[in-house]
């Protein structure tokens, strides 16, 4: 099998949406029936996100095989619903990492280690695994940053050889741009599009494809002038205004004729003929007025938004499934310790304690939980959220006063949350995180298992702390259901409380598994229960079954 490269650099400024344009287009080509897979080529030199600030990265991604990985491979999977794996995602840190690890070992016979081409190698062997891990006919290659950027050079010069190697036949160059707006004069400016596809040249790389992005309508003649001015054909200027909805964006690109561009130029053999009703269908419903619910998202990284990334992309696409416009106050946990942001959490129609870690926030979060549980208020914790649940239950319900996880206090007189006791031994050593999938079986009857409509289900974790059985029969006692365990039932996947409208924590992260196309089972019931709170009546408009 030939495999088809489409490698996507970033030209003028950084987020452009340069990973939601890489992730639609994979989508143009998969309704096309063509197997793809998305890579991200992060310049940085932590060898990955996952010891990273969340301030300053965003969110973590993690994938079924436990990587963890940048918040585009989120992207890229809600937009293709294909599931990624730890190849996806490639760190400058990561390919240092290997080559000076040969270098250590010998391998090189003492020769000199150089950027190229020993780090350049290193680079595409790792884009070649893609369409070896994942069959994947069709690869769509991201960098990360901006050309010109000094830290993404060897990528760059890396995607240039693949193009004699791969052949050029089977490579196609997309280059993502920002088109200022001047407002003395009210018009778009294509000056620096010019000059960040001359520094790709100057790297050697001739673009295939422009993708345009501004703030507004874009004249055809501007983009006819890039293509003069940049060299490429007028049907590969993609201009792309900014939506109101980001899963409009395949539509977009396909109603410029992206896909049929791509498809050409690669010599691609499509499999069918590209239906994007359900994403007409997602489009259409989130511009349909629909009634506000308030959900409170109670974290410590709210100051950004990103940090939250998948979590408010499920939160959407539920919103979208029960038909309700979910509004999200963003409560900063540390703030509500002080008595500030109450007001938000008083007014809200749901609480949601999302993941987290360390002590700074934690009680915020726990009397926020109490706040839900007293006064009936819909509560989702997804995994530090559950175990919020867990430590307010037993503190306030329980008359365990100082139960705690050994994480915030490891003196706690009650460790309702703790590390396994196999996991203790290893605790030195730092490899102690469960990442990835997991089995979890789900009580018949339970809140849980009404809400998915099976008895086994597949969801990702990443985490290094648990419900301690011990604490199992004192909870049980008093009206919690541990709803979903591992097989072997010696892990809490699920807690919920059987007295509340809908109180329910989760040890995994569902929100890595919500696509808009398929929205995940207990965010739906989430909303449900919010909108039934909210006493809006929710009319529940079904969307299609997912064709995958
Ligand atoms: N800090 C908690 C743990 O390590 C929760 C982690 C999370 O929410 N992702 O178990």
């Amino acid at each position: 099998m030939t495999v088809k490269y489409i490698f996507i650099t970033g030209g003028v400024v950084s987020s452009v949406g340069k990973g939601v344009t890489c992730a639609a287009i994979g989508r143009l080509l998969k309704e096309r029936g063509l197997k793809v897979a998305i890579q991200k080529l992060d310049p940085y030199i932590n060898v990955d996100p996952g010891t990273m600030s969340p301030y300053q990265h965003g969110e973590v991604f993690v994938l079924d095989d436990g990587a963890e990985t940048d918040l585009d491979l989120g992207h890229y999977e809600r937009f293709v619903d294909e599931n990624l794996s730890r190849v996806c995602n490639v760190t400058t840190g990561q390919v240092y990492a290997d080559v000076i690890a040969k270098e250590r070992r010998g391998d090189y016979l003492g020769g000199t280690i150089q950027v190229i081409p020993h780090i350049t190698n290193e680079i595409k062997r790792r884009i070649g695994l893609v369409p070896k891990e994942t069959g994947a006919e069709v690869v769509l290659v991201e960098v990360g940053g901006t050309v010109g950027d000094i830290e993404s050079l060897p990528f760059i010069e890396s995607l240039r050889q693949m193009r004699s190697e791969a052949g050029r036949e089977n490579t196609f160059y997309i280059h993502t741009t920002w088109l200022p707006h001047i407002s003395a004069t009210d018009e778009l400016k294509t000056k620096p599009t010019q000059h960040s596809v001359r520094e790709l040249r100057a790297l050697g790389i001739s673009p295939n494809m422009i993708v345009a992005r501004a703030d507004r309508e874009i004249p055809a003649e501007l983009a006819n002038k890039i293509a003069q001015f940049c060299d490429v054909d007028p049907q590969a200027v993609v201009p792309m205004p900014t939506t109101d909805v980001m899963y409009e964006v395949p539509l977009l690109l396909e109603q410029q004729g992206a896909g049929d561009y791509i498809v050409k130029s690669l010599g691609l053999k499509p499999r069918r003929k590209p239906d994007l009703s359900q994403w007409r269908e997602i489009v259409t419903q989130a511009r349909a007025s629909k009634p506000v619910v308030r959900v409170a998202l109670v974290g410590k990284y709210v100051e950004l938004h990103d940090a939250y990334m998948s979590v408010r992309e499920s939160l959407y696409h539920a919103g979208l499934a029960v038909g309700v416009q979910v509004e999200i106050d963003w409560v900063n946990s540390v703030e509500l310790e002080k008595g500030n942001g109450w007001e938000e959490v008083r007014a809200a129609d749901g609480v949601l304690v999302p993941g987290g870690f360390g002590n700074r926030g934690i009680e915020g979060k726990i009397q926020a939980a109490q706040h839900a549980r007293e006064q009936g208020v819909p509560y989702f914790g997804l995994c530090l959220g559950m175990q919020v649940m867990a430590i307010e239950f037993a503190r306030n319900a329980l008359g365990h006063a100082g139960a705690n996880s050994t994480e915030f206090d490891p003196k706690t007189a009650y460790p309702v949350i703790d590390l396994m006791p196999d996991q203790r031994d290893l605790a030195d050593k730092g490899a102690t995180m469960r990442l990835g999938v997991y089995p979890c079986q789900l009580q018949p009857g339970s809140l849980a298992a009404r809400a998915y409509v099976a008895e086994t289900v597949s969801e990702r974790h990443r985490h290094r702390f648990e419900f301690n059985n011990a604490a199992r029969g004192d909870f049980e006692g008093r009206g919690v259901r541990f709803s979903g365990v591992s097989p072997d039932n010696r892990l809490v996947e699920i807690m919920e409380l059987a007295e509340h409208p809908f109180m329910l924590g989760t040890q995994f992260h569902p929100e890595f598994l919500s696509r808009p196309t398929r929205p995940h089972p207990l965010f739906i019931a989430f909303l449900q229960a919010v909108a039934d709170k909210a006493g809006v009546l929710a009319e529940s408009i079904p969307m299609k079954a997912e064709i995958n």
